[in-house]
């Protein structure tokens, strides 16, 4: 399951997914590189998480995170995106992003249309923020982790 795997902290560069317009959505995901996907336990399940996330060393904020498999890979491969909280003035592309997952939503799903992919994901937004409240989520925002010296990046 995938609680087995949780907390789990990851750190990697934002990297240029595969423009599925998650931007268009109003959902912008931040991709990690396949270097950081592939150091992913490999038997942990797809699907939607919750947690928190740090751009460089700016806030910790909270996030919703999707472990699916990567059509631009003929779905052999998995991918790994992040969609902060936050509202950016920029994109951060290249930019260092730090996570601790911490919780599981949903599994991967297919939906009959854009609204109502849309209206799930609200949903798992709203999920993550009622959780990442509750003490024992919003103690892993003060974690050390989220506090190393720059370039210091340890998947743990
Ligand atoms: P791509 O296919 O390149 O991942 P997206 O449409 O998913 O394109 O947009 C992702 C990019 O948007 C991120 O890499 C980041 O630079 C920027 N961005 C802006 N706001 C956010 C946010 N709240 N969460 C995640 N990424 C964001
Ligand atoms: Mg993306």
């Amino acid at each position: 399951s995938a609680m087995r795997h949780l907390p789990y902290f990851c750190r990697g560069e934002v990297v240029k997914g595969f423009g599925r317009g998650s931007k268009e959505l109003g959902i912008p995901t931040a991709n990690f590189s396949e270097e950081v996907v592939e150091s992913f336990p490999s038997d942990i399940p797809t699907g939607i998480y919750y947690g928190w996330a740090c751009v460089g060393n700016g806030d910790v904020l909270k996030m919703v995170l999707s472990i699916g498999w990567n059509p631009f890979y003929k779905n052999i491969k998995k991918s790994v995106e992040a969609h902060i909280i936050h509202t950016f003035n920029d994109d951060f592309y290249g930019e260092i992003l730090s996570i601790v997952v911490l919780g599981y939503i949903r599994s991967e799903r297919n939906f009959g249309s854009l609204e109502a992919l849309i209206s799930a994901i609200q949903e798992d937004i709203e999920e993550a923020k009622r959780q990442l409240d509750l003490p024992e989520h919003l103690k892993f925002k003060e974690d050390n982790f989220f506090h190393l010296p720059e370039g210091k990046t340890v998947n743990r």
